[in-house]
């Protein structure tokens, strides 16, 4: 029987490698939340709505209507990225630019709105896993498996910090653990669907485990 996991926890405690892992061997689709958020908020950037030193919500909220995301598998990757108004952004999103605006982004409950229903739409045939911050508490309360992924912020601002320098991302270490941390904080104390774990998730820190390790761990979880 198909089911609906669900992954949230802090940024860059690698949900998405792990979400990835799973829809592979369960043979299900895999749903990137974030990269919806970060899609809006390049749409925000680029439309001159949010920048250091202004956030113009209201502008943001009057397009909503005006942005159209959409999923496209990758041929040579067979993974999903995200189109913004039929264009694909993959690159864009992943950048620290980005990652700085996302979380006020995402702190806005009409664009939180829009973004769930379509999540929830995505999973109304199982076989789902979907990572974010909010899926099992807000998008899907009733998944039959929830994991709350943590680990120290050392431990993420690292990971993250050798990804981006190797897509060529000019950024120094302390930028990233910067921004790993405020994103945690602004995730975790906003008003709408607050960062937190559901009562029924697992919780698991991956300070100290190997992916290989991981993975077989949840992997027993998922067939249990
Ligand atoms: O998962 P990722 O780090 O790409 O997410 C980027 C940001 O999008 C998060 O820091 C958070 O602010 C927001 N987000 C969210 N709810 C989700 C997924 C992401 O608020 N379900």
């Amino acid at each position: 029987k198909k089911i609906i996991i669900a992954i949230d926890g802090h940024s860059s405690t690698g949900k998405s490698t792990v979400a990835k892992q799973l829809a592979k061997a369960l043979g299900y689709i895999y749903v990137d939340t974030g990269a919806m958020y970060r899609a809006v908020s390049l749409y925000a950037m680029r439309n001159g709505y949010i920048d250091e030193s202004h956030f113009d919500e209201e502008a943001l909220e009057k397009s909503l209507p005006g942005i159209d995301l959409q999923f496209e598998i990758n041929p040579k990757t067979g993974l999903a990225e995200v189109l913004l108004n039929d264009e694909n952004i993959e690159q864009e999103i992943r950048t620290l630019r980005v990652s700085k605006h996302v979380s006020k982004i995402a702190a806005v409950s009409k664009v939180r709105k829009k973004l769930v229903e379509q999540q929830q739409k995505m999973g109304v045939e199982k076989g789902v896993v979907m990572d974010g911050r909010d899926i099992g508490t807000v998008v899907f309360p009733n998944a039959e498996l929830k994991l709350f992924m943590t680990a120290t912020a050392k431990d993420r601002a690292e990971r993250r910090y050798i990804e981006l320098k190797e897509k060529g991302e000019n950024v120094t270490y302390e930028d990233v653990l910067k921004n790993v941390v405020n994103r945690d904080h602004i995730d975790s104390t906003r008003k709408d669907s607050p960062l937190k774990k559901a009562k029924d998730a697992i919780k698991i820190d991956n300070s100290n485990l190997t992916l290989d390790e991981q993975f077989k761990q949840i992997l027993k979880l998922a067939k249990a």
